[in-house]
């Protein structure tokens, strides 16, 4: 199955890709949000339409003040997994507002009703991410409806300037905080075995990890040390860009299933499937997986070699334990009858995955992270 000896040269050895670019102002640094307005005149907003969850739109008064007549309102019914009745009731509170673009600030749902937005609309959009999920570097967006979750990529959904500021992640409470960081790792290890990766996409991807995985102890250990949420969001920037950039597998195809369908939390599901899907992925991407390890702190090196312990997952397993992660899918009240339909659902359409996706293969990983196996 050994057929990735290095997770950037494709094809024997020859390099082949594409990569493709926009325009996109990033500011990062503590207090940089104090620059929303003037990011947003960049990127030519006059009046934006403020779109956040209830308690993102509490956290967020301070900045809307400083706003002023930039705000032409607010829409603060942002909802998980990005409800398409939460869309259209944003839409119109857009339309009575005469906004002429949006401004995102919270996690990956509130960006995400705005990318809904900008999709139906074509508006221009800054986001101010107030989690790790990354979606703020994406032009995937995702919707959902009674038939399931749909996710497409779109450049009209992508924002056009991110701002992020660490010092609006102090606050983000444990568990939060970790599953959305460990959701930004499963961002960039799918980047590293994706089959459209780039030089550019493997970099973003090895240091982000690097990046989150240096940074995410911290948070629990000292949360209101600075220092943390800088790093990890460091971390999660170049994981969100990695996705952007490729196309992801298996990992986020369940999370989609069991997110969108059984309306179980987006980034704790990632979390604790992340492991599982890596040791059953891990024999048919050992490049990647040396870059895993690497990154994690470990002997990429001799990953994959001798004892068959698949040591990116127990990396992830670590990493994990040390931030709370729970180790089954059990402790999300799944039942394990509904393990079948997740497969079915998974099997549905074909994707890009380095190991081909078998019935077998998901069954597997499913009953791994419901039963909370360890790779320890
Ligand atoms: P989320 O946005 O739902 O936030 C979780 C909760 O945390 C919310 O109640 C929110 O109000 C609260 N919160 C946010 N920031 C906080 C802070 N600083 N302090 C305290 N509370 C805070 O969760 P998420 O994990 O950021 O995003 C999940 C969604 O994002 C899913 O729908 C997922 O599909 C999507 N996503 C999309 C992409 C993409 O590229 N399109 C990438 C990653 C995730």
């Amino acid at each position: 199955m050994s057929r990735d000896p290095d997770p950037v040269a494709l094809e024997g050895g020859l390099h082949r890709f594409v990569h493709r670019t926009r325009p996109l102002e990033v500011r990062f640094g503590a207090g940089r949000v104090a620059e929303a307005g003037s990011l947003l005149e960049t990127c030519g907003i006059r009046r934006a339409l403020v779109v956040s969850t209830r308690s993102g739109m509490v956290r967020a008064v301070s900045m809307l003040e400083a706003l002023g007549e930039g705000v032409a309102g607010r829409f603060d019914g942002a909802r998980v997994h990005v409800p398409e009745s939460v869309v259209a009731e944003a839409l119109r509170v857009a339309d009575r507002s005469g906004a002429d673009g949006y401004l995102a600030v919270g996690g990956g749902s509130a960006i995400g009703v705005a990318k809904a937005m900008a999709l139906e609309t074509g508006a221009p959009m800054v986001a101010v991410p107030t989690t790790y999920s990354g979606s703020e570097m994406t032009h995937v967006w995702g919707v959902t409806s009674a038939g399931g979750k749909r996710t497409g990529r779109d450049d009209r959904v992508a924002p056009r300037g991110v701002i992020y500021d660490p010092e609006l992640l102090v606050g983000l409470p444990s568990p939060l905080g970790a599953e959305s960081g460990v959701n930004a790792l499963a961002h960039a290890v799918e980047a590293l075995y994706a089959p459209d990766r780039t030089p550019l996409s493997t970099l973003l991807a090895e240091e982000g990890i690097r990046a989150l995985g240096e940074g995410l102890p911290g948070l629990l250990r000292r949360p209101e040390d600075l220092t943390h949420p800088s790093t990890t969001l460091r971390g999660a920037h170049l994981a969100g860009w990695a996705l952007d950039l490729t196309t992801m597998g298996l990992q986020h195809k369940l999370a989609h299933v069991l997110g969108g369908t059984f309306d179980l939390p987006h980034a704790r599901v990632h979390a604790i499937l992340l492991p599982h899907v890596v040791a059953w992925n891990g024999p048919a991407a050992p490049g990647a997986m040396r870059r895993l390890v690497r990154a994690l702190g470990g002997d990429g090196a001799t990953e994959g070699e001798g004892s068959g312990v698949p040591r990116g997952a127990a990396a992830l397993e670590r990493l994990n334990d040390r931030v709370g992660i729970p180790r089954s899918l059990a402790h999300l009240e799944l039942d394990r009858g509904a393990l079948e339909q997740v497969a079915d659902l998974a099997l549905e359409a074909p994707y890009a995955n380095p190991r081909p996706v078998t019935r077998d293969g998901v069954r597997e990983i499913l009953e791994s992270a419901w039963s909370g196996r360890s790779y320890l």
